[in-house]
C-alpha cells in the first residue's frame, strides 16, 4: 500500500519482506545454475575488465572514470572483445560480472548497472552457439523451478509456461518476423532493429523462447560475420523470451576474416586506432568463434513472472535512482 517510490527509497529496509526475499533466492540460485553448467560443459571462467579504454561499442552509452594521467577510462558495457582473446587462447570460456551502460532508456527492462554472463566459443557457427543457448536457459528454468516453488508461489508466479521451456526453443528468421509485425500492425520496416513493443508482440505467439535470426547488418554491431546466403544479413540471434517479456541474449558468430572486420570498422567509422588487440586476434590464428550475452535481471524477470526488471536486483541502479 505503500506505493513503488516509496518502497525504492527504502528499499534497505524493504529487502526485508517477502517478494524480495523470494526473488533474492531465486537469483542465487540462477547465479550458481549459470556457473554449474558452464563448469560442467568445460568451459573456463575468464574476468575481463570493467575499467577500460576506448574499445567497445557506442561511446554515447559509456560511464567515464578519470583514469591517472592517461585521460579517460570507461566502464566495461561487455567483457566480449577481451573473452574473444581469451576464447582464442583457451577455447570455450564465459565471463560474468557487473556491466554498466548510460543509455537513457526508462522502460522496465533496462537498468544502468546490471549483471551479464557472456560465453564464446572457438569452432563454434551461429547454430552451435544457439543450441549452447537453449541449453543454458532451460537448465537454469529447471534448477529455479526445482527448489522454488515456493518462491515462486509468493512472487504470484504460474509455472505452467516455464514447465515448457524445454530444448529445442522456435526458430524465426528477421524477415519472417517483419512479416508477422506488419500483419499485426506495426510500423517495423526490413532493416530496423525490433522494437519493445515488437518483441512484446513476437513472444506473446510463442509458448517457448524464441530466437530471431539473421538480422540486417546495418541493424547490429560491426564484428557480427556477414551471411554468405545473403549478405545484407548477419549470422545472428537474439533470444526472446515468452509471455511478453522480450531479448534476453544477444549472440552473434563473429567475423573472422580480417579484412571483412577492417572494412566494418571503416564502414561504421569507428577509431581503428583503438581495435590494434582486436584486429591482432584476426592476423594471428584466427578461427570461426560465436558467442552471445545474457542480462541476469531480464532473465529473472521473466521467470519470476515481474513486471520490472528492477525488483531482480538488490539495489537497483537506474537513470534516476542511485539511493540507497
Ligand atoms: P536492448 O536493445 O534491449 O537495450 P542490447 O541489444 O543493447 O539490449 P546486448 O548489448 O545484446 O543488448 O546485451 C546482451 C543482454 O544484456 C541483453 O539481451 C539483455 O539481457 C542485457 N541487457 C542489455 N542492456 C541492458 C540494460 N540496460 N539493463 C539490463 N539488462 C540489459
Amino acid at each position: 500500500e505503500h506505493g513503488i517510490d516509496f518502497l525504492l527509497e527504502n528499499r534497505h529496509l524493504w529487502l526485508r519482506s517477502s517478494r524480495p526475499h523470494a526473488m533474492m533466492r531465486i537469483r542465487d540460485t540462477a547465479i550458481m545454475a549459470f556457473r554449474r553448467f558452464f563448469h560442467d560443459e568445460g568451459f573456463l571462467l575468464i574476468d575481463t575488465p570493467i575499467l577500460t579504454g576506448s574499445i567497445g561499442e557506442s561511446a554515447g552509452t559509456l560511464f567515464e572514470v578519470p583514469y591517472f594521467d592517461l585521460g579517460t577510462a570507461y566502464l566495461a558495457q561487455t567483457g566480449q572483445l577481451y573473452l574473444e582473446a581469451a576464447c582464442a587462447a583457451y577455447g570455450r570460456v564465459y565471463n560474468f560480472g557487473p556491466t554498466f551502460r548510460a543509455e537513457k532508456s526508462k522502460t522496465r527492462r533496462h537498468l544502468t548497472e546490471f549483471w551479464m554472463l557472456e560465453a564464446e566459443v572457438a569452432y563454434a557457427d551461429n547454430e552451435d552457439n544457439m543450441r549452447l543457448q537453449e541449453r543454458m536457459v532451460s537448465a537454469v528454468v529447471a534448477a529455479v523451478l526445482a527448489g522454488h516453488r515456493d518462491d515462486l508461489a509468493t512472487l504470484e508466479r504460474d509455472t505452467a509456461p516455464l514447465e515448457k521451456v524445454t530444448v529445442p526453443f522456435d526458430r524465426l528468421d528477421y524477415g519472417e518476423a517483419v512479416k508477422v509485425l506488419q500483419g499485426k500492425g506495426s510500423a517495423i520496416q526490413w532493416g530496423d532493429d525490433l522494437g519493445g513493443e515488437d518483441e512484446t508482440i513476437l513472444t506473446k505467439m510463442h509458448e517457448k523462447p524464441v530466437f530471431v535470426t539473421n538480422y540486417p547488418k546495418k541493424a547490429k554491431a560491426f564484428y557480427m560475420k556477414e551471411n554468405p546466403a545473403n549478405p545484407d544479413t548477419v549470422l545472428c540471434a537474439d533470444l526472446l523470451a515468452p509471455e511478453g517479456y522480450g531479448e534476453i541474449i544477444g549472440g552473434s558468430q563473429r567475423e573472422d576474416v580480417l579484412e571483412k572486420l577492417l572494412a566494418r570498422i571503416r564502414e561504421e567509422k569507428l577509431p581503428e586506432d583503438t581495435y590494434g588487440w582486436y584486429l591482432d586476434l584476426r592476423k594471428f590464428g584466427s578461427v570461426p568463434h560465436s558467442g552471445y550475452g545474457i542480462g541476469l535481471e531480464r532473465t529473472l524477470a521473466w521467470i519470476c513472472g515481474v513486471q520490472h526488471i528492477r525488483e531482480c536486483i538488490p539495489f537497483p541502479r537506474t537513470i534516476s535512482r542511485i539511493y540507497p
